[in-house]
């Protein structure tokens, strides 16, 4: 009974570090910032992150073309392109 309880509080250490810690398995690979245009008149739309490759392996470019954002000077939501901007760390 003393190992156990021991044991518990062994994990209640453990996650109050992980609070002040981030654990380091826990986020999978940098996200990129992209900047996002319109497709139709190259109006810049905003920016958008995206890990390289989500947990299923499937890259970004993926879920990029599905992608639509208003645009303001086409008044309606376009399909947008993508350039690779900034790394964020
Ligand atoms: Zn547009």
């Amino acid at each position: 009974m003393a190992v156990f309880s021991l044991y518990c509080l062994l994990l209640f250490l453990a996650s109050c570090l992980g609070d002040q810690y981030p654990p380091p398995a826990m986020p999978r690979g940098k996200r990129t910032v992209f900047a996002v245009f319109c497709s139709e008149t190259g109006n810049r739309l905003g920016s958008a992150r995206f890990h390289k490759q989500d947990k299923k392996g499937r890259a970004w470019k993926e879920h990029a073309q599905k992608l639509v954002k208003y645009c303001p000077a086409c008044r309606k939501r376009m399909k947008v392109t993508l350039k690779e901007e900034r790394h964020s760390k």
